[in-house]
């Protein structure tokens, strides 16, 4: 079939199956097929190359089929893809070990799931079953998923508004404000839930303190602290996760995107032992996932935290970003549509002085070979997530491509003005 041909179909499936405003608005986008892909490369139906400067929102932390994830799934596929849940699994307990090892201390037992929006919905079940309180306290601008629970914390009304009544005893405060968050957190709240950097918020850093602030507000209450690392996760901030740039401890924190390599679909919520006693000493079953914890994604997540920390990917994060936000920043000197650059690691935003500018300069970029994504709350702003392996050539490649790409966009725009 020829390319031309395989597109339509597919687009045409999507718009006759799937969903008719969905493939508008990525045929509109100009998106290809997607149809293979290896580390920093993904390559369309029309064999054209394109730098994965999106990395699936942070899910390709490793790039697209690292050799070692790939083997070690290959490897379980041949034995046994899904455990009939009744006998114990090895490869689940590794790798809940593993997480106990890496995540910040006291956080000792896991739940396993299959994506971001369950391992927070586990997270926020357990803090209203371990504490027998009802407020939830959650930040403006905070995503968190969009199944119903996750949703009602999610702080973006867009998302929400036609579902509702949703959870109630949701809260919202402004994110990165500590007094609104001390004042809302009181004897009453269960959890306060919380990003370490906002993603999706449109890559938003909290002050330096606010971390370690609201874990005492909490501390003192005695609600829970839940670090939504389902993003930041994994190294992606350059450190392994979020709360570590401030030594906080969180009493229970998720991570999912990271965590299957970029080849299974895996969420994780990790937990205090008090918090395990409150949920499960009365009723081992209390939460449970058929395919939570299965033997493929679990094989990923032990080949990943490996790769991670064998190839000093946390600080190859910390060292990269440097690099590309220091480019970006001297591309923002360049071109007045740029209003801001900021990030953490390989977790970065490039804000524009307009609102629609991140589409424009983002099919730009797309024509040159290049993608990264707009945030969902926050349009004003491009993200780039490379893969942790993504190198010093490809950074600079990409430089290049957004210095040309912000540089049309200022002219289209200025034929329109
Ligand atoms: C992506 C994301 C989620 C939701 O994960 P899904 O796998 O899409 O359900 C939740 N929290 C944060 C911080 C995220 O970035």
């Amino acid at each position: 079939m020829n390319a031309d041909a395989l597109h339509a179909e597919v687009v045409g499936k999507y718009s006759e199956f799937i969903n008719p405003y969905l493939a508008r608005l990525m045929n509109f986008a100009g998106f290809g097929v997607e149809v293979q892909a290896e580390g920093c490369v993904m390559r369309d139906h029309e064999g054209r190359e394109f730098l994965d400067f999106l990395g699936g929102y942070g899910v390709f932390s490793l790039g697209h089929r690292h050799p070692r994830v790939v083997a070690a799934v290959k490897d379980q596929l041949d034995r046994m893809p899904l455990s009939g849940k009744t006998f114990f699994g090895k490869n689940q307990a590794d790798l809940a070990e593993k997480l106990a090892e890496i995540t910040p201390e006291g956080l000792q037992f896991t739940f396993f799931s299959n994506s971001g929006a369950e391992a927070v919905e586990a997270a926020l079940k357990f803090a209203k079953g371990a504490t027998g309180r009802a407020k939830i306290v959650s930040t403006l601008g905070g995503y968190h998923g969009k199944t119903l629970g996750a949703l009602a914390a999610t702080g973006r009304e867009k998302y929400r508004k036609k579902f509702e009544p949703l959870m109630p005893g949701v809260e919202f405060v402004k994110f990165g404000d500590v007094e609104a968050a001390c004042a809302a957190i009181d004897e009453s709240t269960a959890c306060f839930i919380v990003e370490t950097l906002q993603g999706e918020g449109g890559i938003n850093l909290p002050p330096v303190g606010y971390l370690q602030s609201v874990r005492a507000r909490c501390s003192e209450v005695r609600a829970l602290l839940i670090a939504d690392e389902v993003q930041t996760g994994l190294g992606r901030t350059g450190r392994m996760f979020g709360c570590d740039h401030e030594g906080v401890s969180p009493d229970i924190l998720t991570m999912a995107k990271a965590l299957g390599g970029g080849v299974m679909p895996i969420g994780a919520t990790t937990f205090t032992k008090e918090v395990c006693n409150a949920i499960y000493s009365e009723n081992p079953l209390m939460h449970t996932s058929t395919f939570g914890g299965n033997p493929l994604a679990t094989a990923a997540g032990l080949a990943t935290i490996a790769v991670i920390e064998e190839e000093g990917l946390v600080e190859q994060s910390r060292v990269k970003g440097e690099r590309l936000m220091a480019g970006l920043r001297e591309i923002g000197k360049r071109h007045d549509l740029i209003a801001e650059v900021r990030g953490q690691g390989l977790m970065i935003g490039v804000e524009f002085s307009m609102d629609e500018v991140g589409e424009l300069v983002i099919g730009q970029m797309v024509k040159r070979g290049l993608v990264a994504a707009y945030t969902l709350n926050n349009p004003r702003v491009i993200r780039m997530e490379p893969a942790l392996i993504v190198s010093d050539a490809q950074i600079d490649q990409a430089l290049e491509i957004v210095d040309a790409a912000v540089g049309e966009t200022a002219e289209l725009l200025a034929q329109f003005a």
